[in-house]
């Protein structure tokens, strides 16, 4: 079975997409830690991060430079904060958060709760960095 991913790459589930490549895709998490947390993934359906090819690898670190880059400048911060976790969907991604202090890169923390309105805003201003 496709994963949420998969199916949010696809088009069957909607996101707050913010730049897509012939092998990535990058999107705002549904849970953010802080506004502009982002999720980069690679098209192919590949679990674990560090089981992908040496191609999908580099071409998803190189994506999420530039999409880091474009997030620093649409959402200002001391710091992009670059995690792996995993732990809830199967399907390769990294997450990138806007940081400002150690804490802000904290997975416990509760998660924010902003409106669609500012989501897409949020995606529309990193994606206009790109
Ligand atoms: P991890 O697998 O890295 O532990 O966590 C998965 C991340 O994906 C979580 O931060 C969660 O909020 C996010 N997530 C899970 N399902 C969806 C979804 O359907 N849409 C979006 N945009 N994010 C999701």
């Amino acid at each position: 079975m496709a994963t949420i991913f998969s199916r949010i790459i696809n088009g069957e589930i909607p996101c707050y997409k913010v730049a897509e490549d012939e092998k990535n895709f990058a999107f705002l998490d549904i849970n953010p830690l802080a506004e502009g947390h982002v999720l980069v993934v690679p098209k192919t359906e590949t679990d674990y991060l560090f089981d992908l090819s040496d191609e999908d690898y580099t071409s998803l670190q190189l994506f999420a430079r530039k999409v880091a880059k474009a997030l620093r400048e649409a959402v200002p911060c001391k710091r992009v904060g670059v995690a792996v976790l995993g732990m809830e969907v199967p399907h390769a991604h990294i997450h990138l958060v806007p940081l400002n202090s150690e804490s802000d890169l904290d997975f416990r923390k509760p998660k924010l709760q902003l409106t669609p309105d500012r989501m897409k805003q949020i995606a529309n201003l990193i994606a206009e960095k790109l």
